[in-house]
């Protein structure tokens, strides 16, 4: 813990990691002991209510319940130091090993640190009183099993060490044996004293395997007696229980679903349509009839203010029956970005979403023809909202930012009635890239080509993890080549304009209302206020060159220009062209965890593949 006034005044970090990192059912490690961070019906103390209707109505219908409330996560403002003020965690694990070092012998003279491995209820005031009768301090053991519904329990290590041997009922002293440096499974043993039955962790490990049994359903941090039936869809039957090492990556990943708060225009105009709709509109079969309906007075009245387009457009979805269907989130933000008008002088009403479309009549003919649209966004609220959880894999949004309905979640409380969110307040940049171009590039055999490897890749890592077809789908040639691209401007706006490097964030829209990117500044600290984004969004065609002069050189070539996305070995499943000396950014920066990206799709790299997208040294 730092010093007094040393740390930062804003609750705004622990809270998002709140949601990121520390949700319901997350384990964290205190001094003594490791607790699972309780579900939201064990929340507690002040929350404030965040309103945003568009998510909110997304996370009703993800999780199927009428109505939810948006609450940012409970913080003690009279002492800043109680950062987890208010929630309420359990200890877990609840098995430990006592910090004694000692040493054992196995029969073919190999040397293990041994350490003695203790449910609680043998520990004297928290401490294992050894046989010279000292109290020693124990730590948590760092294994525990879980499924992959997110069910989580002690293992029975008793079970564990005798289910192979006569002594089934035997409940004798049990040791933890490990050699090497520990972190082998083949290496480290469960060891019982009174019948010497040993086995070594690594028989948890075997994919499919029963050793550890099937899942009891249990869900504790919802709390003692929050047990439910584990169902596997695909069997039917309990899934088997996995080992989980309580530190590693895999063990919790939050699900959230984040929006860009909007202006509802779109409300505005289906209320106009509705008026004319049934006795006019409904019989339009292309955009000039509506430009002839709307000279019938009636008509003319209902939607005046709207384009001819706008309105056919609207047409259109109800035609194809799909009026009922709400647009995708990315959807009815990018058509929102895509519809501002020009800037002229400098108003900024009120209101959390005041965007402006810049000139860029002087941009050089590499981006002038690929750029149709520079739109810089003086005010913009994000608002990320956590539904649940997994663990071992994390949920993928789809290419419009959304979850599916199918994917697996852990329930963060027994009774929906909120969730918890935050708000992050900026400003932003948005660039648009014309659609004829994209395809035009999507469809060279070169494009085709390393889509192919790409796409192996994905089908191996979807493979290696068993998750099914329809669970995640490939995001597509052109999210990939511009979420390349963003990672690329991200690290040359940053370096430029002195920008931590995750305070800057992205969101890719490559779906059928157009391709973009949105940066913008991520937190609602200082860095977010410092008017930078819509000034570097001003001489954006500057920063866009740098980027790509970054993106043709990594410090790793040839090595990283080489790299075979469906390589085994390599395990880099769903990276092309992209590690750490180039691509990889910040995590809280990117919105795909930094996968699916791949360079050679933006510039030319020393490999030549010819499969970018600005095409420099040809034509
Ligand atoms: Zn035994
Ligand atoms: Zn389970
Ligand atoms: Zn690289
Ligand atoms: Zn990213």
């Amino acid at each position: 813990m730092t010093g007094k006034g040393k740390r930062p005044a804003s609750g705004e970090i622990r809270q998002s990691q709140i949601l990121s990192t520390f949700g319901p059912g997350a384990m964290m490690d205190l001094p003594n002991h490791s607790v699972l961070i309780g579900g939201l019906n064990h929340w507690k103390g002040d929350r404030r209510r965040i309103y945003e209707d568009r998510l909110a109505g997304r996370v009703c219908e993800l999780l199927d319940v009428n109505s939810i409330a948006l609450y940012a996560p409970p913080v003690d403002e009279q002492d800043p130091k109680a950062s987890r003020s208010g929630i309420t965690s359990f200890v877990f694990p609840t098995w430990f090993v006592a910090q004694i070092e000692e040493f054992w012998q196995a029969p073919n003279k190999r040397q293990y640190r041994t350490r003695p491995l203790l449910p609680w209820g043998s520990l004297v005031k928290g401490r294992y009183l050894s046989l010279e009768k000292k109290k020693v301090p124990v730590v948590p053991v760092r294994f525990v099993q879980a499924c992959v519904n997110g069910h989580i329990s002690d293992i029975n290590w008793y079970r564990f060490v005798h289910s192979e041997s006569a002594n089934s009922d035997c409940r004798g002293q049990l040791w933890l044996d490990e050699g090497g440096s520990g972190n082998d499974f083949v290496d480290i043993f469960v060891r019982c004293e009174s019948c010497q039955a040993r086995r070594p962790l690594s028989d948890a490990t075997v994919p499919n395997g029963k050793v550890l049994g099937s899942c009891e359903g249990h869900r504790p941090w919802l709390g003692p007696a929050a047990k439910e039936l584990c169902v596997s869809p695909l069997t039917g039957k309990p899934e088997l229980n996995r080992l989980l090492v309580r530190s590693a990556s895999n063990a919790y990943f939050a699900q959230v679903l984040s929006v860009i708060s909007l202006p509802d225009a779109d409300e505005v105009l289906r209320k106009a349509v509705d008026l004319v709709y049934e006795d006019f509109l409904q019989f339009a079969e292309d955009v000039s009839d509506v430009k002839r309906d709307r000279k019938k007075q009636k008509v003319g009245a209902a939607i005046e203010g709207f384009s001819n387009e706008s309105i056919w457009a609207e047409i259109k979805r109800r035609q194809n029956g799909t009026s009922d269907k709400p647009k995708s989130i990315k959807q009815v933000e990018i058509e929102t970005l895509l519809s501002q008008p020009i800037e002229v002088g400098e108003d900024a009403p009120e209101g959390d979403f005041y965007a402006r479309t810049r000139q860029i009549d002087g941009l050089k003919p590499l981006l002038a023809s690929r750029i149709d649209r520079i739109v810089l966004v003086h005010r913009l609220r994000e608002v990320t909202a956590q539904i649940g959880f997994t663990r071992f894999e994390a949920a993928m949004p789809d290419i419009d930012g959304e979850l599916s309905l199918n994917v697996r979640r852990a329930a963060i409380d027994l009774e929906p009635t909120w969730v918890p969110a935050i708000e992050n307040k900026g400003e932003g940049i948005f660039i648009s890239f014309r659609q004829a171009a994209i395809e035009q590039w999507r469809n060279r055999d070169a494009v085709q080509k390393r889509g192919l490897d790409l796409y192996k890749g994905f089908e191996e890592w979807r493979s290696q993890r068993g998750i099914d077809p329809d669970k995640a789908k490939f995001l597509g040639l052109p999210y990939i080549m511009l979420h390349s691209l963003s990672h690329l401007l991200i690290t040359a706006v940053s370096l430029e304009c002195g920008y931590a490097a995750s305070s800057v964030r992205e969101r890719i829209y490559a779906g059928e209302s157009g391709y973009g990117i949105l940066l913008y500044t991520g937190t609602s600290g200082s860095e977010g206020t410092l008017g930078g984004l819509v000034q570097v969004g001003k001489r954006i065609e500057y920063h866009l060159t740098t980027a790509l002069e970054m993106g043709k050189l990594c410090s790793n070539d040839p090595v990283c220009a080489q790299h075979q996305p469906s390589n085994r070995q390599e395990d880099r499943l769903l990276h092309g062209t992209a590690c750490h000396g180039c691509l990889l950014i910040a995590e809280p920066s990117c919105e795909r965890r930094n996968e699916f990206l791949d360079r050679a799709l933006v510039v030319d790299t020393v490999e030549g593949l010819g499969a970018e997208f600005f095409q420099t040294g040809r034509l």
